[in-house]
């Protein structure tokens, strides 16, 4: 059994818990301590350690990118209130972000996040995000993994402020940017969520939890959503969980560590 890494020489927990028990870290640290190393199959759900939403949030906010989606959210929201102009316009572009959300997490995760290094003539193709994602599927309980890396987070968002600025009335724009920031949002804070020590109490929170540690605990190659899994059942990426094998390459992605 291999024992799950915690940086800064963190022990962990489950060695911690055997060792007398008692001597559970006090601070924020605890509060995601998952009881892991019980075989691979998932961390164990233990009542005990289940964190409160507002100690969730807090931890959430001390994390770089959600600091920055919502300040520029902030940004993009003043903005829209100031110059005003409403109208019936404005529910379109909000409409075809939410719409178009389990499709763009889908396709985003399979090709973009999942991409395959791969060499190009002499060059070789493997994305920072692609690498970083690698690293959150080998360590799924290390938090700073499972936040869009800052260089693409700012890429993402810098896109997304152009097309929205540069392609609609500004008034439309910022309706629509605002819409995609909440999204970006919601994206994080949930898998976030999924990835603490919060435990579901809610139908719909366990429903996508339970999905996305299947992705990382079961099988890879299926449920790719997050926040919500439209596009997994349509495109049949939402089997039973038994009725997939348990991949021997869910943490890895079957790509060898390069040196
Ligand atoms: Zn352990
Ligand atoms: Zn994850
Ligand atoms: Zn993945």
């Amino acid at each position: 059994m291999v024992h799950h890494r915690r940086g800064r020489g963190r022990l962990c927990p489950c060695l911690r818990a055997r060792d007398g028990g008692a001597s559970r870290p006090a601070q924020l640290t605890a509060a995601f301590s998952a009881p892991a190393c019980i075989g691979d199959t998932g961390w164990v759900n233990q009542a005990a350690d289940s964190l409160s939403l507002r100690r969730a949030a807090r931890v959430f906010f001390d994390f770089g990118s959600p600091r920055i989606i919502v300040a520029v959210l902030a940004a993009a929201i003043a903005g829209r209130v100031a110059i005003g102009g409403w109208s019936w316009w404005d529910l379109l572009g909000p409409a075809v972000v939410l719409a178009a959300q389990p499709f763009t997490e889908w396709l985003i995760h399979v090709f973009v996040l999942h991409f395959r290094p791969r060499t190009v003539g002499r060059v070789r193709v493997d994305p920072l995000v692609a690498r970083k994602h690698r690293a959150h599927h080998a360590d799924p309980r290390e938090l700073s993994l499972v936040f869009i890396p800052l260089p693409a987070l700012a890429g993402l968002v810098a896109g997304v402020a152009a097309i929205c600025l540069a392609g609609l009335p500004l008034e439309r724009g910022l309706t629509t940017l605002v819409t995609a920031l909440m999204v970006l949002c919601t994206y994080e804070w949930t898998h976030y969520l999924i990835h603490s020590n919060y435990r579901p109490r809610r139908a719909l929170f366990r429903y996508v939890w339970r999905a996305h540690r299947n992705h990382h605990f079961r099988n890879e190659h299926y449920w790719f959503g997050v926040t919500v899994h439209v596009a997994d059942h349509l495109l049949g990426t939402f089997p039973e969980r038994g009725d997939v094998p348990v991949s021997p390459t869910a943490k890895t992605l079957g790509v060898r560590q390069a040196a």
